[in-house]
């Protein structure tokens, strides 16, 4: 199973188009200690032949050209076999409607994801133009499938598992909240061996921490280092917990979870572009080297 890092930020990615904050600003400014970085999604494998994208990010088009195993091999064609999707926020999701070119694409996501998506959206319908173009399979958290994609099987299955979280803020009020909002993925390969991809996560849950026990790497929240971040900046009101992520450091954080985890790979993606782990360097570095952690970034493969 390979696994490609193909975006490692958070929602606007780094530097972020109307942010003024230390990274964005050393990054626009070359600043090497600070490494410019697309919005979270990752590609995932069984025969590096069909691949399936792990969320769709905005960014999706500058991803697919900057890893040649996406790239098509005839006059109409691609690698991606199809797409699953762990939640329903823009973030996640609005690059599926930048894949609009009449492709046949399987799309994974829970029924919470897939009415968000389909329903009181008229640009749905960019990519139902004919019968097939889209074939949606239903996700239902605890329930193991095969990862089936355009090309055919993966040799991969794909177990869905509920992790808090929230509904997506485009539709407040519209939707009603779901335990599956939020989904971690479990995909395993022929010979057990298994990753555990949770961008988004506000907690954890004792079947997360099974999978998570029993996994060889994970990819995991690391959008905010403090809960405070983003308040003692004066940008919002909102605490990285209201806004259901797990804050990395403290000792109720995500890196004390993260250390205890037997797997070999503990990679972090979904990283806020104010969040000071993205500077080489940076004293909240340590903290990561400590707990065994890998800040991710674009392009990191792994191979199982
Ligand atoms: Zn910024």
């Amino acid at each position: 199973m390979y696994l490609r890092v193909l975006g490692s930020a958070a929602g606007g990615g780094l530097p972020q188009w109307n942010c003024g904050c230390a990274n964005c600003v050393a990054v626009r400014a070359g600043d090497p200690a600070v490494r410019p970085r697309s919005q979270a999604s990752a590609a995932i494998s069984g025969d590096r032949q069909q691949w399936f994208l792990l969320n769709v990010s905005p960014d999706v088009r500058a991803q697919i050209d900057s890893f040649p195993a996406l790239h098509p091999r005839r006059l109409r064609d691609t690698p991606v076999g199809g797409v699953v999707l762990t939640n329903g926020d823009v973030d996640a999701c609005l690059g599926l409607f930048i894949l609009r070119e009449d492709q046949p694409l399987v799309v994974y996501a829970s029924e919470a994801v897939e009415r968000g998506l389909r329903e009181h959206n008229a640009l749905t319908r960019t990519l139902e133009r004919r019968p097939g173009q889209l074939v949606w399979h239903r996700l239902r958290a605890g329930v193991a499938v095969p990862l089936i994609g355009a090309a055919g099987p993966s040799g991969l299955t794909l177990e869905p598992v509920a992790v808090p979280g929230t509904v997506p803020l485009h539709l407040k009020g519209l939707a009603a909240p779901s335990p599956e909002d939020n989904l971690a993925l479990v995909l395993r390969d022929a010979r057990g061996r298994s990753v555990v991809y949770a961008p988004t996560a506000a907690g954890s849950t004792p079947e997360l921490e099974a999978h998570a026990r029993a996994a060889d790497a994970i990819v995991f929240d690391g959008t905010f280092f403090r809960d405070d971040e983003l308040t003692s900046l004066g940008l919002t009101q909102r605490t990285a917990r209201d806004m259901a992520h797990w804050p990395l450091g403290g000792p109720e954080g995500s890196l004390r979870w993260l250390a205890q985890l037997p797997c070999r790979r503990k990679i972090l993606t979904h990283i806020n572009n104010t969040n000071p782990i993205l500077r080489d360097g940076a004293p909240e570095r340590d903290e990561l080297a400590a707990a065994g952690v890998e800040p991710g970034y674009d392009g990191l493969e792994v191979e199982l």
